[in-house]
């Protein structure tokens, strides 16, 4: 069993209260590691790290903050597989999907913001022939960055690079369920040489870290991914302090599969859309909206190709679909499946835990659950409305494309939607019409990473990715000279 440290102000540091939480390994059930159980002294510390950072760091060349930046991305690669290996032990996601998507990944988001400031530009404005305006982007000082477990390195990166590649300093919380990948990132950064205090990271609860690390006076910065309910209670908590806040909440996205979609090239795409990391991706497609015209031979096919899924233990390589993340997120999971049949659903495919048998002898009591397939549901109901972040997705016919755009717009969320169609204007008037972040068409979960990523209606506020992210974490300060 492993245990985790804090890193505060470039050195590895035990929790000052003395507690640990235990966390156990998705696919077994068994124990894996020890998380520092941190509090409102451990973020204090990190807090005053990072503010003793801030001026040097702040007044460091752009070049030289690249070039640290790069390191840590080299870093990443040169210890890609141990990384792999820790993320899909502390999810239970496949290896081979840690390897080739969540640790290139996190070394890309550093690479590219390493790049990009060393190329951006500030706006100015001239006044006539009176005066001249231009703007100015500072770094805000301490941010404090908050992420979930689903794709732990993946997401933490994404906001630790653009936050201290602009020149902020940061405190990171990860989830305390997925720890061991934000630990290694630690000692990558001192081997690298990065300053002391510049990112620092706190092990922990979010009630107790995460919410002691929203509260503190001197983060002015917060940088938010989670659930809605957290994410309303961080608003909640940040509004009175005036603190900038950028909130990536959950999702219930739309997939709709018109007549005319290209089944055999695209099947793969929508099958990995709605059960990928199982289903586990705040992108995932758990609502499949398919013309009435080929609903029966959709389903046919669709169904045919998940039960064709490799279930299994993780670490091994030919596993496409692993564990949940927990006994509590399988109990969840579990019980949106009940509450599916008791709306009146028809379980297609799956329904519940993997059973047993069909799982190698070490995974037999880690937390599988079937990748699960419903119909008959109206999308009122609470099974299409909820988020469930897991491997359960329902099917629905419709009949118009108003009624496939009205049906994906029935949502109080509003993150990615995906369409399929080889009609290109179609997919571009119906684009326009679904409410979300994020339209792919006839792709899933193709991240360019310059453009704004983010979510409408509860799924967030804000925007990440390129200049949005660049722009978040700087404040912009105008200078106006009089000719
Ligand atoms: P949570 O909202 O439970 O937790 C997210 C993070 O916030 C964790 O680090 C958590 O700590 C912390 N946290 C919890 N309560 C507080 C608090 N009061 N103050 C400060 N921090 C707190 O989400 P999950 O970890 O369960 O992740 C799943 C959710 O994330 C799903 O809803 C999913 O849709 C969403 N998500 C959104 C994405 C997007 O880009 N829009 C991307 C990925 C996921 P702890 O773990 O200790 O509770």
């Amino acid at each position: 069993m492993r245990t985790i440290a804090n890193y505060i102000d470039g050195r590895q540091a035990p929790p000052a209260g003395g507690e640990y939480l235990d966390k156990p390994e998705p696919a077994t059930g068994g124990p894996l590691a020890r998380v520092p159980a941190s509090g409102a002294a451990d973020v204090a510390a990190a807090v005053a790290a990072a503010r003793a950072a801030f001026d040097p760091w702040s007044h460091t060349p752009a070049a030289e903050r690249s070039r640290l930046l790069l390191a840590i991305a080299a870093g990443i690669d040169a210890r890609s597989d141990e990384l792999a290996r820790l993320e899909s032990e502390d999810t239970g996601k496949p290896l081979t999907l840690a390897r080739t998507l969540d640790i290139p990944r996190a070394a890309a988001n550093f690479r590219f913001f390493a790049t990009a400031i060393l190329h951006g530009a500030t706006e100015s404005h001239p006044t006539d022939h009176q005066a001249l305006n231009y703007t100015l982007r500072r770094p805000r000082g301490v941010a404090g960055l908050i992420s979930p477990w689903n794709l732990p390195l993946y997401l933490l990166s994404w906001k630790i690079a653009p936050a201290i590649a602009t020149g902020n300093t940061a405190v990171a919380k990860p989830s305390e369920l997925t720890p061991s990948t934000a630990h290694a990132l630690g000692e990558i950064c001192s081997e690298v040489g990065l300053p002391p205090g510049v990112l620092n990271l706190v092990h922990g609860l979010g009630a107790q870290a995460g919410a002691a690390l929203v509260d503190h006076p001197d983060v002015r910065t917060i940088s938010f991914t989670g659930g809605t309910v957290t994410g309303a209670a961080i608003a909640k908590a940040a509004a009175p302090k005036f603190k900038k806040l950028t909130l990536e909440l959950g999702g219930k996205n739309p997939t709709v599969v018109f007549g005319d979609a290209n089944l055999d090239r695209d099947l793969p795409a929508i099958v990995r859309s709605a059960f990928a990391n199982q289903g586990e991706i705040c992108l995932c497609g758990s609502r499949i909206l398919v013309e009435a015209s080929i609903y029966h031979s959709f389903l046919d096919r669709f169904a045919g190709a998940v039960s064709r899924l490799a279930i299994g233990d993780p670490l091994e390589p030919g596993t496409e679909f692993g564990a949940l993340i927990s006994e509590g997120h399988r109990a969840k999971v579990l019980g949106y499946l009940d509450l599916a049949r008791e709306e009146g659903g028809r379980v297609v495919l799956g329904g519940g835990p993997v059973p047993p048998e069909r799982l190698p002898p070490r995974c037999r009591s880690g937390y599988f659950v079937a990748p699960s397939i419903v119909t008959g549901l109206s999308m009122g109901c609470r099974t299409n409305q909820e988020e469930i972040f897991g491997p359960v997705v329902t099917v629905t016919p419709f009949h118009t494309e108003a009624e496939a755009v009205a049906m994906a717009n029935d949502s109080n969320y509003g993150l990615a939607a995906s369409l399929w169609t080889e009609n290109l204007t179609r997919a571009h008037r119906v684009a326009e019409q679904v409410q979300c972040g994020t339209i792919w068409v006839n792709c899933w979960l193709l991240r360019d990473l310059r453009v704004p990523f983010g979510g409408m209606r509860q799924s967030g506020v804000g925007r990440e990715g390129g200049d949005e992210a660049i722009r978040f974490f700087t404040e912009p300060k105008n200078v106006c000279i009089k000719l």
